[in-house]
């Protein structure tokens, strides 16, 4: 990636050409941008199954980045898709060619302790301008701490990885343990890297598993992954969701309540369905055959509600359904969040764990002491943050 910057800047004092970024406008899709550039449909039909599906990924209001010659002529593009993945379009001997590319970013890790003024969620925020770090802090204790109890002299203590890039806050911090004391008792959170989910100091599960699988499926026929390199074709690929392999015709059922927010077709996830879900979920069911009677944007429907039947629409090569999950937007992965029956912690397991949470709380403690001074990145201006990416 910093090559690509690197190479689009050089370009940029070279040819005269101009780097821009741009929010990518509702309604557009992958194809429509073809379209518009004058680029030749067949490039995307002629993409492999997941990449097809990737390009159903752009979301509205994403920034993305165009790089155009003279004549306004388009000569690359860079459209994330994920906060790690985006689709690169750039031309070479006259014809523009395909692929997905890492994005680049820093990633920090810190540990900071806040005293509390008025609120966690205000207090976090005044200390580190950094919002979804409170929204993330906030939501985390939602069920375990009562912050109207919390006093001046009362503590926050968190540690955390936050991605940067650009020169500001990039995607949604990694919570790795959190403490919240009020009157000098002490309540801990501590994420299982293993599994995603929260634990208390002594490895009792924190985390609420609301979704279930939503069809009985034969097999995963493929995984969910960010980014992995292929050695064979020599390039990244990406699979933004779980493969279940299922006859078709078979049912298909929301896997949380929520609110059906789109129902049609979605470029290579052919018939869709979408649901949202408290907490800034949304599900996603792609290559359905038929949708259920009734299911149309507006419904609420309750976990287990038949909203349609597994099929191979859009990209596909056998009946399957592509399950889909979004925090906040972001494609993550579902097994993290579907609900498995073994949720405790056991035996060694649950050993290694408590030592791991007590080394951790030793340094939440001590940075109430301490008091480092935490990341706090305002405001950059433009260029500076272009010429921070090289
Ligand atoms: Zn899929």
């Amino acid at each position: 990636m910093r090559i690509i910057y690197t190479l689009l800047l050089i370009i940029t004092t070279v040819f005269g050409a101009e780097l821009k970024e741009l929010p990518w406008k509702k309604g557009d899709t992958f194809l429509t941008f073809l379209q518009d550039n004058n680029i030749p449909q067949e490039l995307y039909f002629n993409l492999e199954k997941n990449d097809r599906e990737l390009c159903s990924e752009i979301v509205a209001g994403v920034n993305y980045q165009e790089l155009r010659g003279e004549n306004n002529e388009l000569l690359q593009v860079l459209i994330p898709i994920s906060e790690e993945m985006q689709l690169h379009l750039y031309k070479e001997k006259g014809e523009f060619l395909f692929t997905t590319t890492p994005i680049a970013f820093q990633e920090v890790t810190q540990t900071i302790s806040i005293p509390v003024h008025y609120s966690p969620y205000q207090d976090i925020l005044d200390a580190t301008s950094n919002q979804a770090l409170a929204n993330e802090f906030a939501r985390s204790f939602k069920r375990l701490a009562n912050f109207k109890q919390m006093r001046k002299g009362d503590n926050i203590a968190i540690k955390y990885t936050q991605r940067i890039r650009m020169g500001e806050y990039y995607g949604t911090p990694n919570i790795e343990a959190a403490l919240i004391e009020i009157r000098n008792k002490q309540t801990y959170i501590f994420k299982n890297e293993a599994d995603g989910r929260y634990y208390d100091e002594k490895g009792r599960t924190l985390t609420s598993f609301f979704m279930t699988v939503p069809v009985a499926y034969k097999r995963i026929s493929d995984r969910f992954t960010y980014k992995r390199w292929h050695p064979v074709l020599k390039r990244y690929r990406a699979h933004l969701g779980i493969d279940y392999a299922a006859p078709a015709g078979r049912k298909i059922y929301a896997a949380a309540s929520g609110r059906v927010v789109f129902e049609g077709r979605k470029g290579g996830y052919g018939k869709t369905v979408e649901i949202k879900h408290e907490g800034n979920y949304k599900s996603l069911y792609g290559h359905m055959s038929k949708f259920a009677a009734g299911i149309r944007p507006g419904k609420w429907v309750k976990q287990g509600t038949l909203i349609g039947y597994v099929g191979s629409t859009g990209v596909s090569t056998g009946p399957h359904l592509h399950f889909g999950l979004y925090k906040n937007g972001r494609a993550i992965n579902p097994s993290k969040i579907i609900r498995v029956t073994k949720n405790e912690l056991k035996g060694k397991q649950k050993q290694q764990f408590i030592l791991y949470a007590k080394a951790l709380s030793q340094d939440l403690l001590e940075t109430i002491k301490s008091r480092p001074e935490p990341l706090n990145i305002t405001k950059i201006d433009k260029q500076s943050k272009l010429n921070a990416e090289v």
